[in-house]
């Protein structure tokens, strides 16, 4: 039987910040974990699955546990919020806090295999558990580490609640799925083309300032890097891709509604997935 200290990986990417990961979550969808200490309170920015016991590891290491600790899921989507149930205090944007209280495992776009899961595990019983959120987040709201502050923006498109917490001092945007160093998905069931062409209009004045990103998924990167995504955003979203995407969304609506109700094969999805990153 592993401990906790041995699902996870953390390091130090800069002065009390850290990124954890999965280790035994092997798939594009694995998240990114970020833990922001300040001198006051400590942030968990995301939560990953919730299969294996974050709070846990991250008291063994002793990486909180002597301030008070927040959660904050950067949207409800299940690679994000799955973990936030360990937690005493979770915060998630208004748009998404009833999909998080009602356990609505159709929006948290619930997708998980067995073969995604490098050990003895089941996916079927795999579920986001519902969390009634202490704290709901609107635009401007504001994270006091004590040291440190984090301003929420409200960062819609990919999901209605997507948020990114600023820490304006640092220049450092954790951007969540709003934006990371790959293709952008805008065809789940609460995606919205329109609001993700604000979104990356935002990014775009954002990236002038930023001296890194801390994203959702794969590695951090620059302003330059983030001018150049949010710049590809805009200029693909033209008339066929709205069809597309539009399409896919109506595909993948369906398939996740099944897989939550009757457990539809997971590779239809997967299917889509891929025809979004070859045509999208
Ligand atoms: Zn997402
Ligand atoms: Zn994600």
């Amino acid at each position: 039987m592993l401990a906790e200290e041995e699902f996870f990986s953390v390091q130090q990417v800069d002065e009390g910040v850290f990124l954890c990961r999965e280790r035994f979550y092997h798939s594009g969808n694995r998240a990114n974990i970020w833990l922001v200490q300040g001198s006051t309170a400590d942030l968990v920015i995301d939560s990953g699955l919730g299969i294996w016991d974050l709070a846990k590891f991250l008291r063994n290491r002793h990486l909180i546990g002597e301030k008070p600790v927040q959660a904050v899921a950067t949207h409800v989507h299940f690679d994000h919020s799955g973990g936030l149930h360990q937690f005493e205090n979770v915060a998630i944007h208004a748009n998404e806090a009833d999909a998080l209280e009602s356990g609505d495992n159709f929006e948290t776009v619930t997708m998980v295999t067995n073969s995604e899961i490098a050990s003895e595990w089941k996916a079927d019983d795999y579920r986001v558990i519902a969390v009634k959120p202490t704290r709901v987040l609107t635009e401007g709201d504001i994270f006091d580490l004590g040291n440190k502050t984090l301003t929420v923006l409200h960062l819609p498109g990919h999901s209605r609640g997507s948020i990114g917490l600023l820490d304006e001092e640092a220049k450092v945007p954790f951007s969540g799925d709003a934006v990371y160093d790959g293709s952008m998905i805008d065809w789940l069931p609460y995606s919205s083309v329109n609001d993700y062409i604000r979104t990356c209009e935002r990014l775009l004045q954002l990236s002038a300032v930023v001296k890194k990103v801390c994203p959702g998924h794969f590695g951090m990167f620059d302003g330059k890097r983030l001018h150049q995504l949010a710049t590809d955003y805009i200029s693909n979203a033209n008339a066929c891709h709205r069809v597309l995407s539009g399409c896919i969304k109506g595909i993948a609506s369906v398939i996740l509604r099944g897989h939550n109700t009757s457990n539809l094969p997971c590779k239809c999805l997967y299917f889509t997935c891929c025809c979004c990153y070859c045509f999208g």
